[in-house]
C-alpha cells in the first residue's frame, strides 16, 4: 500500500528521553517523506541552536501578536513564563510540500493538535526507563544547570502522567529498538 502524506506525526517526551535523537534518525528515511515542524519560542538559543533550524526564536511581544492573530495551531507556556507554538504556517508549508509534519511538542500540545487534526494526526509518547535514568542524561548531555535540571525532572514527573492519552507509548531504553518501534509505529499510521 503506499504511503500518504499530509499526515502529522506528534512525539512527546519529557526532555533528555531521545526524543530529538530517535526523531533525528526517522526524518533521515526519506521513504517516509518527514519534515521537521520547526516551532516558535520566546527562549533564547541554546549552543549551536539556530532560528529557522531548530526553531523561530520570537521575542514575547512577536509571539503574542501572533497568537491574538490566530498564527498557532496550538501553544502552551512549557516553563513558567517561556512559551512554545506550532504555527499554522509551518504545518501548512510542509503539507504543501506532499510531506508529513513531525512535531516535537509538549504533551497538553500534542493533545490540543490530535483533538484539531483527528485521524490525520499520530500521537506518540517517548518515555524514559526511569526518572533516575533521566536525570542522568540530562546530567550527562551538560547543556543546563543543576536548577533548570531539577526543574525538567519535576516536569517529566508530570508529563509522564500524560501517557495513556497517547496512541503508543514507546519506552526508550536500548536507542536503536527505541527508533525501530517509532519507525513501525509510523509506518503503520501513514500505511492506515
Ligand atoms: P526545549 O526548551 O528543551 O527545546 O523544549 C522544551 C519543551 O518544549 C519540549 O518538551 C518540547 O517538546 C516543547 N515544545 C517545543 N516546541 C513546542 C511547541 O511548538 N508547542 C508546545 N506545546 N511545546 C513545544
Amino acid at each position: 500500500m503506499t504511503k500518504k502524506s499530509g499526515k502529522l506525526i506528534i512525539v512527546s517526551a519529557p526532555s533528555g528521553s531521545g526524543k530529538s535523537t530517535i526523531v533525528g534518525e526517522l526524518i533521515k528515511d526519506k521513504e517516509l517523506r518527514l519534515q521537521f515542524s520547526v516551532s516558535a519560542t520566546t527562549r533564547k538559543p541554546r549552543g549551536e541552536e539556530k532560528h529557522g533550524v531548530h526553531y523561530y526564536f520570537l521575542d514575547v511581544d512577536d509571539f503574542k501578536r501572533r497568537i491574538e492573530r490566530d498564527e498557532f495551531a496550538e501553544f502552551e507556556e512549557v516553563y513558567e513564563g517561556r512559551f512554545y507554538g506550532t504555527l499554522k504556517s509551518e504545518l501548512e508549508r510542509i503539507m504543501a510540500a506532499g510531506d508529513n509534519a513531525v512535531l516535537d511538542i509538549d504533551v497538553k500540545g500534542a493533545l490540543s493538535v490530535k483533538k484539531l487534526y483527528g485521524d490525520r494526526a499520530l500521537t506518540l509518547f517517548i518515555q524514559p526507563p526511569s526518572i533516575e535514568v533521566l536525570r542522568e542524561r540530562l546530567l550527562g548531555r551538560g547543556t543546563d544547570s543543576l536548577e533548570e535540571i531539577e526543574k525538567r525532572i519535576a516536569k517529566a514527573a508530570y508529563e509522564l502522567t500524560f501517557a495513556p492519552h497517547f496512541d503508543a507509548v514507546i519506552v526508550n531504553d536500548v536507542l536503536v529498538t527505541a527508533v525501530e518501534d517509532t519507525r513501525r509505529a509510523i509506518v503503520d499510521f501513514l500505511e492506515s
